[in-house]
């Protein structure tokens, strides 16, 4: 079996406001976040799904949803508490998503609604093969490297584009690969940006599935008019 964590933990700062809480934006009349259960579930791909909420108000108004809308869903759905940083979230919903039974577990932004139900199987299929796997795109813009103490004008670094790669999620690892390297993590304070960090300090390689469709992390107020865009374009699955 597999399993999944949805991370829902944060705090939002970065909407300054402009919404209550940008995983219960309706999309389509369906929040946020469960267009993300509802691509996981059509892939067919994962038995339990662990959502990570912020609070209890957030909790409960998930649990309404997937009452309402997903009466008969066939997968386990549990719910964990979010931490201070989103590693602490993902290592609290770790320890809900692994199991004896459980090969793979993906870790998903709760604020990525675009992921679609084929990325996950493809994802599947590579992390059962490799370990690891991530959803990413490949850069369109020149990233350059700036000095640690940058000053008005510095030397660029350049980097070359055909190697740059943007990373989305799903992430997906061996179960118990992962959640080691999380507890390591948790335990020598070390942050890392993504789970694929995470899980190469303890060795692990991932393979990248590349997306070729949109699948933007709702993170700013701007985002979310771009997310309804989408969505009136029929980029979301039907749920
Ligand atoms: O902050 P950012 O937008 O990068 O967060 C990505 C995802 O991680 C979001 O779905 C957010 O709810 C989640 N998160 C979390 N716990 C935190 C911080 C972020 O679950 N402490």
């Amino acid at each position: 079996m597999n399993s999944c964590v949805i991370l829902a933990g944060g705090s939002g700062k970065r909407m300054r406001g402009a919404v209550k809480d940008k995983v219960l934006v309706p999309l389509l009349g369906v929040p946020v976040i469960l267009h993300s259960f509802n691509a996981f579930l059509k892939s067919g791909e994962v038995g339990r799904i662990v959502f990570v909420c912020r609070d209890a108000e957030q909790r409960e108004e998930i649990e309404r949803e997937l009452k309402n809308r997903f009466p008969n869903s066939n997968v386990e759905i549990m719910f964990a508490k979010g931490g201070k940083e989103r590693g602490d979230s993902v290592l609290n919903g770790l320890k809900k998503a692994r199991g004896k039974s459980v090969d793979i577990v993906f870790i998903h932004d709760g604020a990525r609604p675009f992921v679609g139900s084929e990325n996950i199987k493809r994802l599947a299929r590579c992390a059962e093969k490799s370990g690891g796997a991530v959803l990413a795109s490949r850069v369109t813009d020149t990233i350059k490297r700036a000095p640690k103490n940058m000053k008005s004008a510095c030397k660029l670094v350049d980097l070359e584009r055909k190697r740059l790669w943007a990373m989305q999620t799903p992430q997906v690892f061996d179960s118990e690969k992962i959640f080691d390297a999380y507890k390591r993590a948790s335990e020598s304070k070390l942050s890392f940006t993504d789970d694929v960090a995470v899980f190469a300090s303890v060795g692990g390689k991932t393979e990248i599935v590349e997306n070729f469709s949109p699948n933007p992390k709702i993170t700013a107020p701007e985002d979310i008019a771009l997310a309804e865009f989408m969505a009136s374009r029929g980029l979301l699955e039907p749920v």
